[in-house]
Formats: C-alpha cells, sequence, structure tokens
C-alpha cells in the first residue's frame, strides 16, 4: 500500500462512508465514475481558502495553492498546470474529485512518499525519432535532430553530476519503440526520459510532459477504450514525481507556455518497468518558437533544467539514507516539495 488514501479508497469502495483521523470521506458515483467532495479533501490537507488563479477556485497551505474549476480537467498545483484523468464536477452544490485523480495524482503531488527504488545511478536519455523518422519537421530544424542535441547535452551535464547516461540512440539512426523499451528495462536502478518536440497549429506552443495513464482511466490519445488497455504500471507514483520535478523546471527556466503534464499510452511508456516520463520540449510547427530551440543556448537552458529535476527527483523521492529518512515529519513521506518553488498566483497564462 502505497498511500494512505490507497487503504481508505480501497476500503470506500466496498462501503459508501468510512471515517478517517480529520472526518468521513463519501464515495459518489458520478456517470459510472468514483467521487469524492473536495470539501472533504480541504478538510484533510488543513487547506484553508485562497487567492489562486482568476476564475478558479483555491485552496492551500503555506507549502502548496491548488487551483481547479467545475467541468475543467485542469489541475493547477503552485500555478504548475496537471491534466487530471476525469473533470471536477458539481453534484448538489459540492464540487468532487475523482477517486483515481485523488490517488493517483493530487495526493502523490501533495504529499510524495519515498520511492522503493533505490538512489538511482543511471539515466537512460532517449532521444525520439531518428534516421528515417524525423518527427517534426519545419524550415528551421527537424524534432529528430533537436531530440538528440538536447539528450546529448543533458547526458554531458548528468555525467558532471555523476550519473551513468545510457542512450537509446547517440546518432541518426532508426530505433523501433520496442527497441528504446528494451533498453530501458534492461538498466535497474534508472528512470526513463523520451525527449521529443512537438507538432501542432501554427499558434501552439510551450512545454508539455507525458506519464502513463494510471490503471483503470482512459488516454486522451487511446484509439479505443477496451479494458485491456487500461492497465496500468506499478510506478505510478514515481512517474507522477519525476514527471512534476523535471516539467516545474523547465517551466520556470524556458518561461514557455505550461501545456501541463499529461496522461497518455503512448507505446513507449506502456511497458516500461523504470519510472518514466516523456518531455516534448516545444513546438517545431510553430515557426518562432522553432527558431529559438535551434538554438544552442535554449537547448542548453531546457538539458539544464531536465537535469535539476532529475537530481531533485533522486535527492528528494528516491530510496532515502538515514539522514533523508530522519527529516521526514511523517514516516514514509517526503517533507519538502519537488516541483521548483512558486507557491500562490501568478499572472502568467495557460
Ligand atoms: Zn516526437
Amino acid at each position: 500500500m502505497r498511500y494512505v488514501l490507497t487503504m481508505l479508497l480501497a476500503l470506500l469502495m466496498c462501503q459508501p462512508m468510512v471515517l478517517c483521523a480529520q472526518g468521513k470521506w463519501m464515495l459518489s458515483d458520478v456517470e459510472g465514475v468514483e467521487y469524492v467532495k473536495l470539501s472533504d479533501v480541504w478538510r484533510f490537507y488543513r487547506f484553508t481558502p485562497k487567492t489562486g488563479r482568476p476564475g478558479c477556485v483555491s485552496y492551500g497551505s503555506g507549502k502548496h495553492v491548488v487551483s481547479l474549476k467545475e467541468g475543467q480537467q485542469d489541475f493547477y498545483v503552485n500555478n504548475y498546470r496537471y491534466v487530471l484523468s476525469h473533470p471536477v464536477r458539481e453534484v448538489g452544490g459540492e464540487l468532487m474529485i475523482s477517486s483515481v485523480d485523488m490517488r493517483k495524482l493530487v495526493d502523490p503531488v501533495l504529499r510524495p512518499r519515498f520511492s522503493p527504488q533505490n538512489r538511482l545511478r543511471t539515466v537512460v536519455l532517449d532521444p525520439g525519432h531518428g534516421g528515417h523518422d524525423a518527427g517534426a519537421v519545419s524550415a528551421y530544424a527537424k524534432e529528430k535532430d533537436l531530440n538528440l542535441a538536447v539528450a546529448r547535452k543533458l547526458g554531458r551535464m548528468l555525467e558532471n553530476q555523476g550519473y551513468r547516461v545510457v542512450m537509446t540512440r547517440d546518432g541518426d539512426y532508426f530505433l523501433t519503440l520496442q527497441q528504446r523499451v528494451a533498453i530501458a528495462n534492461s538498466v535497474p536502478d534508472s528512470v526513463f526520459v523520451s525527449i521529443h518536440h512537438n507538432s501542432g497549429r501554427r499558434a501552439a506552443s510551450g512545454i508539455e510532459t507525458f506519464t502513463l495513464a494510471p490503471q483503470g482511466t482512459t488516454s486522451p490519445f487511446a484509439r479505443s477504450h477496451r479494458f485491456d488497455e487500461l492497465a496500468g504500471n506499478n510506478q505510478d507514483s514515481e512517474n507522477i514525481a519525476l514527471a512534476t520535478a523535471v516539467h516545474s523546471r523547465a517551466i520556470l527556466g524556458s518561461g514557455a507556455v505550461d501545456r501541463g503534464i499529461q496522461r497518455a499510452r503512448f507505446s513507449v511508456l506502456c511497458t516500461i518497468k523504470r519510472p518514466a516520463i516523456l518531455f516534448e520540449g516545444g513546438f517545431v510547427s510553430n515557426p518562432e518558437e522553432c527558431r529559438k530551440m535551434a538554438t544552442s543556448s535554449y537547448q542548453n537552458m531546457l538539458a539544464h533544467s531536465i537535469c535539476q529535476g532529475i537530481v531533485a527527483y533522486n535527492n528528494t523521492v528516491c530510496k532515502p539514507t538515514r539522514k533523508v529518512a530522519s527529516a521526514t515529519s511523517e514516516a514514509g513521506r517526503v517533507r519538502t516539495s519537488i516541483s521548483g518553488a512558486r507557491v500562490g498566483s501568478s499572472s502568467r497564462k495557460k
């Protein structure tokens, strides 16, 4: 059992109401999805109303401010954007959040736990595409080249920090997704960071980070919603912690539009046995953004931000030494936030 809420909500699956230290948690079925009242959630975390994002309901404590809106899947923690698996709902005048989002996103982000994983020694870097597969292409750059350039710079920075780096490819050649996953799964005590750049409408811009959709949830990119496509993996908590650590620092470092931490069942994320993210560093299809992305200075900044995120993830979440364990306020809990510091409201647009 990884979370307090896992046990709590597992119990809730069997009975409509249980008692916890802070009060009653009621599960409600909203169109086939289990939801909990946000008033119970605020009470559980001892959150009080805060000034947050305009138009949103915001609650928080000294360390975190969260903002959300009825009918939407956007969920902000310290102004970093996450995309919920299910929208926030209002039922009988009460705002509700799905129990799977509580267990797999909200709680591991607000109260990260130490991973059972040993301290990281190795980082597997996966520059997307290569060879005949150029990925997104514009007049300014090919995605495969941007991915490799950022990965190489990041690899050197991680080595300078004492990490071993394994590149799934270190040249302009093609690898299948299965070959990339096989390399990642052969390396113990590692994380997997797949580096891509995006394509979309000409005006689309910004950074987004994907982690595997948790078990039982659908992915916005799934071709069908068959149950066998709803499997997750055992690293949900580590996946979201790694995504938070890397994404928050990349947004802070770049000032780019925050497109959020999102869920997907991309092939490369589905069968990975290590904590894994797929990072999208900006839009090749946006001429202004791509011009920047093609510069060495922008690539250095991105690589540096991702490196800081990986180091922060390792230092705060991976298996604690005695010294780290004694610094927790609650057994197994990480005391510090895993996102780059930024509490409170921001005028930055989504
Ligand atoms: Zn790509």
